[in-house]
């Protein structure tokens, strides 16, 4: 087969901010410890298998007709999880179906909220190092993105979020709680600040909690400030905490308008009969496919305390993955790690690196081959 990399696409009357570009492309590699895209590495356990399989089976029989377009029982059981995940910080929250939006991973849901709000003439702004993906999302819903700034730490303070918000006007702003690649989280008052700018251009706040389920107790969700503010967004996905990047799962939180808003531009149908099967089942056992939260993120405690006793230079997380600096080579680092079967990621940052914390086996992997690295290094 010709790999996509060979072949010339100058040839095609492609749009012109197209031309040249690469397509979002984390390796996907099989290798002993797969720790760079962030997902769970546990498998999904087997009542959770085979409940999917009975939910996915008894959809079959229905597969001549189109999906329920609304996905309401989907939207019922994601509100209630919701409600389950802030009860237990003692933040009362009341969603309902009508607050929830879903769509193929919260890639589709960014898309919708960008088609919806963004669009040619219109820009959006986010806080680099930040996921990869926000300047892509922009580029194809045709608007312009905006790269604003963080401090050295990658934190962000309430007064400079809202004085760049205040700045750019932008029609959409971005903040990604925990944030990928840095695993910072924002203070709730950070939010709050922002959102308070952001009002006086009318820019819609879309906070992104891909990670939100791994949160340090003591930082608050988004979710608890959705009340009286309809221009917020809270986005999550099943990806991560829920064990379930294959299902491709993401959804969102906000007023009831925002989630009309979202069908003004979704395709007909565009969540699968087989999808919401699928995410519907590992909603009822969600208590058994987030029993592993709590471990991982005790691998990740273990990463940033252990990097730091090799001199290294984590950043805090509230993510499941672990951001460091303080390489010399990290180029030199990442193969080495590859070639004892550990993936990790390379965000393009120099001197730093990002892991994905796993199993305790898998971060004892990890830990013991960079550790090699660094004696044979220095
Ligand atoms: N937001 C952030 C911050 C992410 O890191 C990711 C995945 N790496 C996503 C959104 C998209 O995830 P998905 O489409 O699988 O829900």
């Amino acid at each position: 087969m010709t790999s996509s990399r060979s072949r010339n696409l100058s040839r095609l009357p492609l749009r012109e901010e197209l031309q040249g570009q690469e397509p979002y492309g984390a390796p996907q590699l099989s290798v002993k410890a797969m720790l760079n895209v962030n997902e769970t590495t546990y498998d999904v356990p087997a009542d959770v298998v085979d409940a999917i399989g009975k939910e996915v089976r008894a959809a079959a029989a229905h597969l001549n007709r189109y999906p329920d377009r609304e996905f309401s029982v989907l939207r019922d059981k994601l509100a209630e999880y919701l409600n389950r995940d802030l009860a237990s910080e003692a933040q009362p929250a009341e969603l309902t179906a009508e607050h929830i939006w879903a769509a193929n991973g919260s890639n589709e849901i960014m898309q919708h909220i960008l088609q919806a709000f963004a669009g040619p003439g219109r820009s959006v702004l986010a806080f680099p190092p930040t996921y990869s993906m926000y300047p892509l999302y922009a580029r194809g819903t045709y608007s312009e993105y905006i790269a604003g700034t963080r401090a050295a730490d990658f934190t962000q303070t309430p007064e400079d979020v809202a004085a760049q918000i205040r700045e750019h006007r932008p029609n959409v702003v971005i903040l990604c709680s925990p944030n990928n690649p840095t695993g910072t989280a924002l203070s709730l008052e950070t939010v709050e600040a922002a959102y308070a700018a952001a009002e006086e251009s009318e820019t819609m706040v879309v906070v992104d909690e891909a990670y939100g389920e791994f949160r340090q107790s003591g930082t608050g969700s988004a979710l608890a400030l959705l009340p009286g503010r309809e221009k917020l967004i809270v986005s999550r996905t099943m990806s991560k905490a829920f064990a379930l990047a294959g299902g491709r799962l993401g959804y969102l939180a906000a007023a009831p308008e925002v989630t009309d808003a979202m069908r003004l531009v979704r395709l007909p149908y565009h969540l699968s009969a087989v999808t919401q099967a699928t995410a519907v089942a590992a909603l009822d056992h969600s208590a058994t496919l987030m029993a592993n939260v709590e471990r991982i993120k005790e691998q990740r405690d273990r990463i940033v305390g252990s990097l730091e006793q090799m001199g290294l230079h984590p950043a805090p997380s509230d993510a499941n993955f672990v951001f460091f600096g303080g390489l010399a080579d990290e180029k030199a680092a990442w193969q080495h790690l590859l070639d004892d079967g550990i993936l990790i990621r390379d965000v393009g940052i120099p001197g730093h690196l990002r892991v994905t914390a796993g199993t305790a086996e898998e971060t004892s992997d990890f830990l013991a081959s960079l550790q090699r690295f660094i004696t044979s290094t220095t």
